[in-house]
C-alpha cells in the first residue's frame, strides 16, 4: 500500500449542496472509515453555507473531519476521488452544484504543489465554510505556516470577504 506506512493525521473538507445533503456527507464519512488504512479521529458540526463562485444553486452543507491515516497525500486523493465518484458527482460546472465534494485541507505539516494535488488546500484560507468547522474541532492546530487555524480564521475576518454561515440543526 504506501510507501514507509507512516501514520500522519489529516484535515478533510466535506460538502455536498444536492439531493439529501445530509445522507450525502454520511455516507461520505462512513466509506472513509470503511478503508482500513483510514481512521475518522473528529468530525464537526454541520455547517450551512451560501455557495462561492457559481451562485445559481442551492446552499452548500459542510463539515470538516480528522483522520489518521497510513495513505500518502497521492493515494489519499485517489480514495476520496473513488467515494467522490461512487456518490455519483457529476463534474457539469465548476464550482457548480455536486452531491459531494471531498477536498484535502492539510496532511501532516506537509506542503505540495503538484498538478494534481495542492496541500494546504489553495483556497481554503478564503473560505469560512472550511476555517469555521475546522476551529471546532482543531483551534490550536498549527498549519505549516506557524500559523493557528483561530488566527487564520481571524485574519479571514479582517479581511472581510466571508460568506454566509450557520450551524445547520438538521
Ligand atoms: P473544488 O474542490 O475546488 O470545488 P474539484 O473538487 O472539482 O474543485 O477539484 C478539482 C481538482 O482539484 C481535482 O481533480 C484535484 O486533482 C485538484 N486538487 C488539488 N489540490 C487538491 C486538494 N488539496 N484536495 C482535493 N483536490 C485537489
Ligand atoms: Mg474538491
Amino acid at each position: 500500500m504506501s510507501g514507509e506506512g507512516k501514520r500522519e493525521n489529516a484535515f478533510l473538507g466535506l460538502g455536498s449542496n444536492l439531493g439529501d445533503r445530509q445522507s450525502y456527507l454520511d455516507v461520505a464519512r462512513r466509506q472513509l472509515a470503511a478503508h482500513p488504512a483510514v481512521q475518522i479521529i473528529q468530525s464537526s458540526s454541520l455547517y450551512e453555507t451560501e455557495p462561492v463562485g457559481y451562485l445559481d444553486q442551492g446552499w452548500f452543507l459542510n463539515q470538516v473531519v480528522e483522520i489518521e491515516t497510513i495513505l500518502d497525500p497521492e493515494e489519499l486523493l485517489l480514495f476520496t476521488q473513488e467515494i467522490e465518484n461512487e456518490l455519483g458527482r457529476k463534474r457539469l460546472i465548476h464550482w457548480g452544484p455536486r452531491v459531494i465534494d471531498l477536498d484535502i485541507l492539510l496532511y501532516g505539516n506537509r506542503v505540495m504543489n503538484t498538478p494534481d494535488l495542492i496541500i494546504p488546500h489553495p483556497r481554503m484560507y478564503e473560505r469560512q465554510f472550511v476555517m469555521v468547522p475546522l476551529r471546532e474541532i482543531a483551534p490550536d492546530l498549527l498549519h505549516p505556516d506557524g500559523i493557528s487555524t483561530r488566527q487564520h480564521l481571524d485574519l479571514l475576518h479582517i479581511r472581510g470577504d466571508a460568506e454566509k454561515i450557520r450551524l445547520f440543526q438538521g
